[in-house]
C-alpha cells in the first residue's frame, strides 16, 4: 500500500513518489495517521526506520502554504542531524516550491540566517543552542501559529544537557502537538518526558536496532584493537564497515597501523573541527571508502549510506550506546552485522550486554581468520562467577533438552537443542530485565516524587 492511504494533498503523494519513496515504512505507517490527527507522540524508532520522514510528511501535509509564518520547529540534538534533517526536508521543495524551510544551528550561513528573517521559513530546524537564541531570546519570529515541535534523538538531547534549552523552547513555542522520537526509551528518559510533556502518548515500535541485524562477540584473545580490527578487515572485506571506539585513546593506535599498514580510513570524531567533521561525512557518503573510524558521536542518527558491518572496538557499558552503533549497519530492511570485539578484560560488558537481550553469536579471531566459537563466553573464566539458575528455569531447561534429544544423532541437532535451550533462557532474561525496568521506573518515580 502506498502513501496514499493517508489524507494527503496530490502534491505532497506526488513529491513522495518523486523522492523515490513509494511505500511507507513501518514506523510511518504507525506515526503519519495519528501525526496528521494532530496527536503528539512519544515514539521509539531506530535511526534507519524512516523516522524523519514520519515526521516530515505530516509537518508538511500540515503547512499552511499561504501563511508565511513558522508553524513547525525541529529539533536536532547536533549540527550534523540537523543538516541532514533540513536536506531531507528541503529535498520537497522541488515538488512543493512555495515551502519555506530554514536551518538554524551554528554551522548554518548567516546569510541565510538573515535571508530566514525577511520572509520567515515555515519549517525551522536547528540545534537547541541556536533555536532558544532566535525564538526565545530574540523572539525574531512571530511564534503564534507553530502546531508542532519535534525533538529529534530526544535521549541524546537530555544526555547532553539540552533537557532546560527544550524546556524553554517548549514553553516558548506552546505547540500544541509534541513528536518526541528517541531510538531508545529507558525509563528515567521517559519520566522526564513525561513531566516536561505532559498528555504525550507512547507508540512505535519496541526494537532497538533494525531488524536484518545480526550481532556478533569476537573474542580477539590477547591481540590488541588495532590488530584485531587489522586482522577482521582482512578476513571479511567489509563494504563499508564503521569501527566506533568510546574513547579517543583507543582510536589513535588503531589510526596509526592502519595507516602504517596502508589501510585508508576516514576519522570522525567530536575533536576535529566543525569543517573537519562536515569534510569526513562528505567523504563517507561518496562511496569511496570501506572504512571509517569513529567515536560515538558518529553512532547518532546520521543517515550514511550502506554500512555492512559495524566493529565496537570496545564494548560498551550501556546497552544504548551498543544499539546506537549497531544501528548503523542494516538500515532500512538491508541486511547488516555488528560485531563487538571482547577479551578477558571486557567479559563483564559482553555479559551484561547478553543479560540486556542481545541476541549474540559468538566468533574468535585466529590470526587473519574469523571463526565461529561454539564455547563463546562460557569459557571464559573471568567476570562475574555463574549464576545458579533458579530452579524453575533449570527444570525447564531440562525439559527443553529431553523434548529435542533424539535416539540417532541427526544433522543440526546439536543446534536445536542449543536453539532451545537458548529460548528458555531467553524467557528468563526478558523477565529479569522487565524487573529491572519496573525497579528503575519506581525510582524515579519516588526521585521525582521528592523533589516536588
Ligand atoms: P531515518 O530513519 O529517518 O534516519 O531514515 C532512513 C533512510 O530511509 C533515509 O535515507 C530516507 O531517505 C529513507 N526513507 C525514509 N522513508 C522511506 C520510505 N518510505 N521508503 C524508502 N526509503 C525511505
Amino acid at each position: 500500500m502506498s502513501f496514499a492511504r493517508f489524507a494527503l494533498s496530490k502534491e505532497l503523494i506526488g513529491a513522495l513518489e518523486g523522492l523515490g519513496y513509494l511505500e511507507p515504512s513501518p514506523i510511518q505507517d504507525k506515526v503519519i495517521p495519528a501525526a496528521l490527527r494532530g496527536e503528539s507522540l512519544l515514539v521509539q524508532a531506530p535511526t534507519g526506520s524512516g523516522k524523519t520522514h514520519s515526521f516530515l510528511v505530516p509537518i508538511i501535509a500540515r503547512t499552511d502554504l499561504s501563511l508565511p509564518r513558522p508553524q513547525a520547529v525541529i529539533v536536532a540534538p547536533s549540527r550534523e542531524l540537523a543538516r541532514q534533517t533540513y536536506e531531507f526536508a528541503r529535498a520537497f521543495q522541488r515538488y512543493i516550491p512555495t515551502l519555506r524551510i530554514r536551518l538554524f544551528s551554528s554551522e548554518s550561513e548567516v546569510s541565510e540566517n538573515e535571508e530566514g528573517k525577511s520572509l520567515p521559513p515555515q519549517i525551522i530546524v536547528g540545534t537547541p543552542g541556536r533555536l532558544v537564541d532566535l525564538l526565545v531570546k530574540r523572539d525574531d519570529y512571530p511564534l503564534n501559529n507553530v502546531r508542532t515541535l519535534v525533538l529529534d534523538e530526544a535521549d541524546m538531547l537530555f544526555e547532553e544537557g539540552y533537557e532546560e534549552d527544550v524546556v524553554a523552547l517548549s514553553e516558548r513555542l506552546k505547540a500544541p502537538q509534541a513528536l518526541v522520537y528517541s531510538a531508545t526509551l529507558k525509563p528515567h528518559l521517559v519520566a522526564l518526558l513525561k513531566d516536561d510533556f505532559p498528555g504525550i502518548d507512547f507508540e512505535g515500535s519496541k526494537e532497538t536496532t533494525p531488524g536484518g541485524l545480526s550481532h556478533h562477540l569476537v573474542d580477539i584473545k590477547h591481540v590488541g584493537k588495532a590488530r584485531a580490527l587489522l586482522s577482521f578487515l582482512r578476513a571479511r572485506h567489509p563494504y563499508l564497515c564503521l569501527a566506533f571506539a568510546s574513547k579517543k585513546e583507543t582510536l589513535k593506535p588503531v589510526s596509526d597501523l592502519l595507516r602504517s599498514e596502508g589501510i585508508d580510513y576516514v576519522y570522525f570524531s567530536g575533536s576535529l573541527s566543525e569543517r573537519d567533521r562536515k569534510k569526513a561525512i562528505r567523504e563517507i557518503r561518496s562511496g569511496r571508502h570501506a572504512l571509517v573510524l569513529a567515536s560515538d558521536l558518529l553512532a547518532r542518527g546520521i543517515d550514511l549510506p550502506f554500512v555492512s558491518d559495524v566493529v565496537s572496538l570496545d564494548v560498551p557499558n550501556e546497552i544504548e550506546f551498543y544499539s546506537h552503533r549497531a544501528g548503523r549497519a542494516a538500515r532500512f530492511g538491508e541486511k547488516g552485522d555488528s560485531w563487538a570485539f571482547y577479551n578477558s578484560d571486557s567479559v563483564d560488558e559482553a555479559k551484561r550486554l547478553l543479560d540486556e537481550g542481545m541476541p549474540f553469536d559468538y566468533y574468535v579471531l585466529k590470526g587473519e581468520t574469523l571463526q565461529p566459537d561454539d564455547a563463546g563466553l562460557a569459557k571464559k573464566p573471568k567476570g562475574p562467577h555463574k549464576k545458579e539458575l533458579p530452579e524453575e528455569e533449570m527444570k525447564e531447561i531440562k525439559i527443553a533438552k529431553a523434548l529435542t534429544r533424539k535416539k540417532r544423532v541427526e544433522p543440526m541437532h546439536r543446534k536445536k537443542t542449543q536453539f532451545a535451550i537458548e529460548k528458555v533462557k531467553r524467557k528468563y532474561r526478558r523477565k529479569a530485565i522487565k524487573a529491572r525496568i519496573r525497579t528503575e521506573l519506581d525510582a524515579s518515580y519516588r526521585a521525582k516524587g521528592k523533589k516536588k
